[in-house]
C-alpha cells in the first residue's frame, strides 16, 4: 500500500514538474485537515521519515484544528464562554500562545485583524460549516456589536490567566490559524529531521529549505473569473497567504455578502476582492492579507508598515491591482490578462 502511495506520490511530482526540480528526491501526500485539502512535499527526506513524519502532522493538524475551533465545543469555546464574565481565569497552555500571538497581530493592524469578532462572524452565519445564512443579519444587532467594540485591547494576559474587560470579546481565530498551524507543522518537521519542505493548504503555503533548483511558483485565482490571474515566485523560507471575497459568500440582490469582516462597521469589508501577502512565517502572512482586505487601495501601504510586511498584491473592487515593488517583481500574469497596476513605494 506504502509503495503504492509512494508510486503515485512520484507520479504526481512528474506531473507537477513545472514547479519542481527532478534532480531532487520529493515526497508527496494529501490529506484534508483545517477544511481544506493539505498537500504536503519533502524532499530529500528519507522514505521512512517521509511517511513517518506526513501522518505525524496529519495528525497535529486535526488536533490543532479542534482545539482552535470558535464554534464546534473544544478549548477554545471553553474559553470564550467564560470571557464573558470579568474574572481572569487560567488559560490551557496550548492556547496561550495562539491567543498572545492573536492579539500582538491585532495591535500591529490597528484591529483591522481582530480575532475577537466571533460575535459578529456568527451573526453573519460565517460560522457554520453548513451554507452561510443567505440573508442579512438584524441591522440593530450588528449596530449594537460594533457599538461594544470588542478588541485585543480589552484583552488582560498576566501569566497564564486570561480576563476581558469587554464582555463582547469572542474569539475567532479563522483569519490565522491555518498560518499559524503551518508554522507550529513547519517547527515539528524539523524537529522530525525534515528540512526541507512545502505545506500546501489550498493555495496558501509555506515552503521551508530547499525546494528544488527553480523558485516554487504559485497561482493567484483570479477574483472574478473562473482561472488563474497571475503566478507568483517563492523563493528560500517563505509563506504565500491570499484572502479572497469568493471563499464564502452569498448575495442578496445582487450584492455579495462575503466573510472577511470589517470590524468597524460590522460589513463584509467592501473595498478589495483579493489581497496576497507573502512573509517568513505563514501567521504574519495570514493575519497580514485578511486585515489588508480590509484596509482597502487607500489604507494598506499604512497597515502593511505596521505589520512589517512588504510583499503584498491588492486587487481592488475595480480591478485595480495594487502592489508594492518588491511584488512586482515576483508576479507574471496570465497571457491576456492586462490589469491596471499602481505601485507603491517601497515599503521599508
Ligand atoms: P481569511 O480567509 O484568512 O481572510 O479569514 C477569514 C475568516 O476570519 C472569516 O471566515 C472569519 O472567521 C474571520 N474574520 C472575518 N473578518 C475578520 C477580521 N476583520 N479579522 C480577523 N478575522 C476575521
Ligand atoms: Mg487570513
Amino acid at each position: 500500500m506504502m509503495v503504492v502511495r509512494r508510486l503515485l506520490t512520484l507520479l504526481l511530482v512528474l506531473v507537477s514538474g513545472a514547479c519542481s526540480d527532478h534532480n531532487s528526491r520529493a515526497y508527496h501526500d494529501q490529506f484534508f485537515a483545517f477544511g481544506t485539502l493539505i498537500d504536503v512535499t519533502f524532499y530529500d527526506a528519507a522514505p521512512d521519515l517521509a511517511d513517518q513524519a506526513s501522518a505525524i502532522i496529519a495528525s497535529d493538524f486535526h488536533s490543532l484544528h479542534r482545539e482552535w475551533h470558535a464554534w464546534q465545543p473544544g478549548p477554545l469555546t471553553a474559553i470564550n464562554a467564560r470571557l464573558v464574565q470579568p474574572e481572569a481565569f487560567t488559560v490551557d497552555p496550548d492556547l496561550l500562545p495562539v491567543i498572545q500571538e492573536a492579539n500582538r497581530l491585532a495591535r500591529l493592524s490597528g484591529g483591522l485583524f481582530n480575532p475577537t469578532i466571533g460575535r459578529l462572524v456568527a451573526l453573519w452565519g460565517f460560522h457554520d460549516n453548513a451554507l452561510p445564512l443567505g440573508t442579512l443579519p438584524d441591522r440593530e444587532a450588528v449596530a449594537a456589536l460594533v457599538a461594544q467594540a470588542p478588541s485585543a485591547e480589552d484583552v488582560v494576559i498576566r501569566d497564564s490567566m486570561i480576563s476581558s474587560r469587554n464582555p463582547a470579546v469572542q474569539y475567532d481565530l479563522g483569519g490565522f490559524a491555518k498560518g499559524y498551524a503551518i508554522d507550529r507543522i513547519m517547527d515539528r518537521l524539523r524537529s522530525l529531521g525534515i528540512e526541507n519542505a512545502i505545506v500546501n493548504a489550498g493555495g496558501d503555503l509555506r515552503a521551508i529549505g530547499r525546494h528544488g533548483n527553480r523558485p516554487w511558483r504559485v497561482g493567484i485565482r483570479h477574483p472574478r473569473q473562473e482561472g488563474i490571474l497571475a503566478s507568483i515566485e517563492i523563493e528560500g523560507d517563505a509563506s504565500i497567504f491570499t484572502s479572497g471575497d469568493y471563499e464564502r459568500f452569498f448575495e442578496v440582490d445582487g450584492a455579495r455578502q462575503h466573510h472577511i469582516i470589517d470590524p468597524r462597521s460590522g460589513y463584509p469589508a467592501a473595498l478589495s476582492t483579493s489581497v496576497t501577502v507573502i512573509h517568513g512565517t505563514a501567521a504574519t502572512a495570514d493575519a497580514a492579507a485578511t486585515a489588508l482586505f480590509v484596509a482597502g487601495p487607500a489604507q494598506w501601504t499604512g497597515v502593511a508598515r505596521r505589520m512589517g510586511v512588504e510583499l503584498i498584491m491588492l486587487i481592488d473592487t475595480d480591478g485595480i491591482i495594487h502592489m508594492t515593488p518588491g511584488m512586482q517583481h515576483r508576479v507574471r500574469f496570465e497571457p491576456g490578462t492586462n490589469p491596471e497596476l499602481k505601485i507603491s513605494e517601497p515599503l521599508s
